[in-house]
């Protein structure tokens, strides 16, 4: 189908286009290339984070919906539809994908937004860019990502030929904080390796990954390729899990899911690849060649509050050298101070809400146990006090600590919203030590002028994503994925092709001699 005759996404006030009439708009499960209802009858609600007001309402599967969705896309995988095309054709189909998606981003970025909280700044520049992993992925399988290889064996009348092929079924279960990046991250490579995938979104945030679900169909995905089937994580994600035609399960969110994850695997008796993308706790260490202070501030400001700091690599523990660190904290308490906290539609906010009360109520529990271990809040440490509807909504004030000995909870744990320690360190040894004295290992930034010293603390930093003088970059091109309880497996590049395709070896004899291995004592064996 040629791009121009696509059916085009209609421009309405956000999603609510799709059905027109109705107030809440009403979402199925995405299954077979068309809307289902779910076998379970239950129906889940997204609420606003910041008013508590109602946006949409969504089928809730279980078991019996992801037996069917499963089963659906292995059907899809073998009949080859998808899985045997050409990858420049399963290219074209990605491209186009990409395209519908980029006309659709402004539906994209409100109703993310108002399933999140996030702000609608964050998700224009973020979703902005999602439809590249879709061009990534589908151009690097088309150019790359199939080509096979000849080892060079021992033996110069055998030939060996490696093949790469497509997994078969994969099942995703993604997290609320980035829900069509995360998705799409996955999506892309997945579909680009020629697998079947059926996705398991978030409870809170299920509608952009079903839209694009409707998007890929209508670039021309056949049925069955991509399902997406909402549900409770211990129903329909477990079931995604244990279910046995899955050949990998890739998971992003919390390290303590992602461990239940794999027990339920290893329950259901089921050997098959797993990638995680877990927590963070992310360090920032912030040296005091820093020429512009104010430089550093302000992208420590970015690293820890966009998202009200609800990403996997936030800015967490902010460690500044010790010639600085006046300086450095009087700046930081004033940026912080100036962060406008309000309703995340309005361009001019600066920090929305988290995203439901009893992250709110898990966030006020850590900041008391901090501050029980001896942690002082120089700013924040509170809910802010909002009018009207805002009132409502699950915000926390941008929150800095001081105080925070190593032991302390607000340095050893993951704190998912805006609240940051700030420390001070002599050396670098002492800035490394400290930097990585955690279980996770999965973003770290470098503040500095000199650059042997970025290279050698970059190298010294155990996590797997660390950036100088900058903050979150990420591309589909650049392996994306942590160290120790940060997880496992890498997304985007070609470390995530490879992780959804595995290899077949293939070994010819040419030469014409019989071979008997029982009739001789010198024939080769292995
Ligand atoms: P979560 O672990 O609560 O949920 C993630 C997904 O798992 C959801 O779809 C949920 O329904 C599902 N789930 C829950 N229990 C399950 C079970 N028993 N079996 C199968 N599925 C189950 O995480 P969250 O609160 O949505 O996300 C926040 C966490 O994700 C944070 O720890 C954050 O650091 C992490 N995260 C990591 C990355 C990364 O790239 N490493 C990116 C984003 C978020």
């Amino acid at each position: 189908m040629a791009l121009a005759h696509l059916p085009r996404v209609p421009k309405g006030h956000g999603l609510r286009y799709a059905h027109a009439s109705v107030k809440v708009p009403h979402f199925g499960l995405w299954l077979n290339g068309k809307w289902a209802e779910a076998q379970s009858g239950h129906t889940g609600e997204v609420l606003n984070p910041a008013t508590g007001e109602k946006e949409a309402t969504f089928a809730m599967g279980d078991a019996a919906d992801i037996d069917e969705a499963v089963k659906s896309a292995d059907q899809s995988f073998r009949s080859g539809e998808w899985s045997e095309l050409n990858p420049r054709a399963r290219g074209r189909v990605l491209n186009r994908a990409a395209e519908l998606l980029r006309s659709a981003l402004p539906e994209f970025v409100d109703m993310e937004t108002r399933q999140t909280g996030r702000c609608l700044r964050e998700y224009k520049a973020q979703l902005g860019r999602v439809p590249e992993w879709f061009e990534y992925h589908a151009s690097y399988a088309a150019a790359k990502g199939f080509e096979g290889r000849l080892p060079s064996l021992t033996e110069a009348d055998h030939i060996n030929m490696v093949w790469r092929v497509p997994l078969g079924v994969c099942g995703l279960i993604t997290p609320w904080n980035h829900p069509v990046l995360i998705a799409a991250k996955k999506i892309s490579v997945a579909l680009a390796a020629g697998n079947s995938v059926v996705v398991k979104p978030p409870l809170e945030a299920p509608v952009t990954v079903l839209r694009l679900g409707e998007v890929l169909s209508m670039a021309g995905l056949p049925p069955g390729t991509l399902q997406v089937v909402p549900g409770a994580g211990q129903t329909a994600g477990d079931a995604l899990a244990r279910h046995p035609m899955v050949e990998k399960l890739d998971f992003t969110g919390g390290t303590a899911t992602g461990l239940q994850i794999q027990r339920s695997m290893a329950e259901a008796g089921r050997v098959r690849a797993y990638s995680a993308e877990l927590g963070g706790n992310a360090p920032i260490l912030v040296f005091s060649d820093t020429r512009k202070v104010q430089e550093a501030v302000d992208g420590v400001c970015f690293a820890a509050f966009v998202a009200s700091g609800q990403t996997c690599v936030s800015g967490k523990r902010v460690l500044v050298q010790d010639e600085i660190f006046e300086e450095f904290q009087d700046a930081l308490i004033s940026k912080v101070t100036s962060l406008q906290v309000g309703n995340p539609l309005e361009e001019a906010t600066d920090i929305g809400p988290v995203v439901s009360a009893r992250q709110l109520e898990r966030i006020e529990d850590q900041v008391a146990r901090a501050k029980a271990g001896g942690a002082k809040a120089v700013t924040g440490g509170q809910r802010p006090s909002l009018e009207g509807l805002l009132g409502k909504g699950h915000f926390y004030e941008p929150t800095v600590l001081t105080g925070v000995s190593p032991e302390n909870p607000a340095f050893v744990e993951e704190i998912f919203g805006p609240v940051i320690s700030l420390s001070r360190f002599r050396d670098e040894e002492e800035a490394l030590a400290l930097a990585n004295s955690s279980d996770y290992g999965l973003g770290g930034a470098i503040w500095t002028e000199d650059i042997r010293k970025a290279f050698r603390v970059a190298r010294g930093l155990r996590c797997g994503l660390s950036w100088v003088n900058c903050h979150h970059r990420n591309d589909p091109s650049s392996p994306w994925g942590g160290f120790g309880q940060s997880g496992i497996g890498r997304e985007n590049g070609p470390e995530a092709f490879e992780e959804y395709t595995t290899t077949k070896s293939l070994t010819i004899r040419t030469n014409e001699t019989a071979e008997n291995w029982f009739g001789s004592r010198s024939a080769r064996y292995g």
